[in-house]
């Protein structure tokens, strides 16, 4: 299972889609359990937005959609 310390190492990484499949999924069901990690994917999303935006949807906040956009190419 992916760990706390994982997602802030690969943060970055999801955030531009350089992760596989397998990678994102782990990491997209890691932030629905862990609300800290939650919060700090959303704060780095707000930094790396730059593959455009989506309409809200899901449980996620707004800030997150460039990280969705990632996991919708699939
Ligand atoms: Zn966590």
């Amino acid at each position: 299972m992916i760990s706390c310390r994982d997602i802030s190492r690969l943060v970055t990484d999801f955030g531009e889609g350089a992760l596989g499949f397998m990678a994102r999924v782990q990491f997209r069901l890691h932030l629905l359990f862990c609300p800290d990690c939650k919060r700090h994917v959303e704060k780095i999303g707000m930094m790396t937005r730059s593959l455009g935006s989506l309409p809200d949807d899901e449980e996620f906040p707004p800030h997150l959609n460039p990280v969705l956009e990632t996991l919708k190419e699939e």
